[in-house]
Parts: structure tokens; C-alpha cells; sequence
């Protein structure tokens, strides 16, 4: 996967490829669809939802350039795939999946596998998490129809946020929190499940 779908893609980011080499993917997924885990391609989990193709997950972990002191926000858990990589990456993550049963699934895998600096929670990731913010990177890996403003507060000056925006048709955008203002990056179109929003 690495060899083949990451390096000639242009990950070059050694720390991000070496996460990827030591995260099992296929622990993240079910029997029947865990034989392709190494494939380039996005698989179904639980909830009608998607696991990220490899290739996304790296390249959306590259652009937040994450230290080994960072807070790091992940909207959208899933299966716990992308917050492992995060965890391998930066000091501490907070991740927040609407679905409970997915929560509570990707947590105690995330558990099993001795991840201890990620801590997940069921809930709507439109309103962040702000009891933890400010974040040096968030991460979303659902998509709204707009950039949520809630998101933005939580942010660290200096911040990166990375967060594919549209309905149908969706491009990946990359935010960057300046002291000067915010700074916005149209980086790739991508195709993500939508970010689910409660009726008020
Ligand atoms: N990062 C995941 C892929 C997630 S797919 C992984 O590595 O496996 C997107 C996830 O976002 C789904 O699990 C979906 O249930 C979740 N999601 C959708 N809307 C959400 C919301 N408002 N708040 C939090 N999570 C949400």
C-alpha cells in the first residue's frame, strides 16, 4: 500500500508513511470486507458509513503537519483507522462520531490495540469539542454543506484545518488559522459521506 498507492502519489512526509506502515487496516474493518484493506480504495463499515481510501487518509494527514506536541480533532470516527494514525502522529486526539455503536466499537479496538492519547465521544461534530480546544489541526471526514463556524473558534492560531465542503460534488479544503485572518485552499475534489446534521 505504501510502495505502490502512497509514495508514487507524492507522500513524502516520513513520519506519515511510517503511521501508515504500522497502523493494521484490516483490524478496522469487517471479515467480509478485510481482504481488501490494502486495496486503493474506500470499504463500507457499519451504519452505511465508509472507511477512507489510503491515499485520502495519508494525504489529508500530511497537510495538517502534525507535531509531536499537537491537540488534534477528528470529526467523524468511524472505524478508528484515521484517529490511529493521528495517534501515532501527535500527543493527544479527540475524536467525535455521530453513530454511538460506531463510538463504542472504534473505541474498544482503539483500546485493544493500546492507543492511549485518543479519546473519543458520540455526538454531533458540527459543534466541535470545545472543552479541549484549541486544536493545532482538525480533521473532518464528513461533509458539510459549509465550513462549521464552531470549527473554526476551536481552531489554534495557526491552526490547519482540513475538510472536504459540498453536497454532490465536493472539494477538500485546506483552512489555515493566520493572525492575520483565515486563509483557505482549494485542494482536491473528493467524494465523502455527508456530515449529518440534527433538525433543530
Ligand atoms: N475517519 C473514518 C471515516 C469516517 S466516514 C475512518 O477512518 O474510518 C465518516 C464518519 O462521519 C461516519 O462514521 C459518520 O457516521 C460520521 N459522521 C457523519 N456526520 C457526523 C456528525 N455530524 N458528527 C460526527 N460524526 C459524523
Amino acid at each position: 500500500m505504501v510502495k505502490k498507492q502512497l509514495e508514487p502519489r507524492g507522500i513524502i512526509d516520513s513520519r506519515v508513511l511510517k503511521a501508515m506502515l504500522t497502523v493494521p487496516r484490516h483490524l478496522f474493518l469487517e471479515s467480509d470486507v478485510a481482504p481488501f484493506a490494502y486495496e486503493d480504495c474506500p470499504l463500507p463499515i457499519a451504519n452505511n458509513q465508509t472507511i477512507s481510501q489510503p491515499y485520502i487518509v495519508a494525504y489529508m494527514t500530511e497537510l495538517a503537519t502534525i507535531s509531536p506536541k499537537a491537540k488534534v480533532l477528528e470529526i467523524g470516527t468511524g472505524s478508528g483507522y484515521q484517529a490511529a494514525i493521528l495517534g501515532l502522529l501527535a500527543k493527544e486526539v479527540y475524536t467525535i462520531e455521530f453513530f454511538p455503536e460506531l463510538a463504542r466499537k472504534a473505541s474498544n479496538l482503539l483500546q485493544q490495540l493500546g492507543y492511549n492519547n485518543i479519546q473519543i465521544k458520540a455526538g454531533d461534530g458540527y459543534q466541535g469539542w470545545s472543552e479541549h480546544a484549541p486544536y493545532d489541526a482538525i480533521l473532518v471526514t464528513a461533509a458539510p454543506d459549509h465550513i462549521p463556524q464552531p470549527l473554526i473558534d476551536q481552531l489554534a492560531i495557526n491552526g490547519k484545518m482540513i475538510i472536504p465542503v459540498g453536497n454532490w460534488s465536493q472539494s477538500l479544503i485546506l483552512l489555515t488559522k493566520t493572525p492575520h485572518g483565515i486563509v483557505e485552499n482549494r485542494m482536491l475534489p473528493v467524494c465523502f459521506v455527508p456530515l449529518i446534521r440534527k433538525l433543530v
